[in-house]
């Protein structure tokens, strides 16, 4: 692998952040553009303050190019360890209401999730949105997100 590509820095770069891209098939994934490695779920976003365009490259890489073997591994655990809380959310146990849909208790606040209008509804504390969600577990997730991002 060459140090320089046509004019990019082979260091000092920035981490900005990881990107979950919560891949659902092959092509949701990213390569590294850095060194082409395929199949990234995790991407790091770099900058550096005397290249004028940003990096997406993988962990390995992210190590590599910012020059820090601490932040960037912590950065990705980071996003690792809310994106599993995210997936597991639906499949906790919700409760049962007594108009047919299904509740449960997230950072205090109460989250319900119901059948209605050809799709399923949430509700947040009792205040009932205006989308209409494909799946009930889409709807979940859209609490999850709202609550705990
Ligand atoms: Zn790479």
């Amino acid at each position: 692998m060459s140090e320089a590509k046509s004019g990019i820095p082979a260091c000092g770069w920035v981490l900005d952040g990881v990107i979950d891209l919560m891949p659902a098939c092959e092509d949701d994934y990213a390569s590294c553009e850095w060194c082409g490695n395929e199949k990234i779920r995790f991407v790091h976003m770099l900058s550096h303050p005397r290249h004028f365009e940003t990096l997406a490259v993988g962990c390995v890489c992210s190590v590599r190019l910012t020059g820090d073997s601490v932040g960037p591994a912590a950065a990705e655990k980071e996003v690792r360890s809310h994106s599993a809380k995210r997936e597991r959310f639906p499949d906790r146990k919700w409760k049962d209401t007594r108009f047919g849909g299904r509740t449960i208790t997230l950072a205090g606040r109460r989250v319900t999730v119901a059948a209605k209008a050809g799709g399923y509804r949430l509700w947040i504390d009792s205040i009932e949105g205006r989308k209409t969600y494909t799946s009930e577990r889409s709807a979940m997730l859209a609490a999850f997100d709202y609550i705990v991002s």
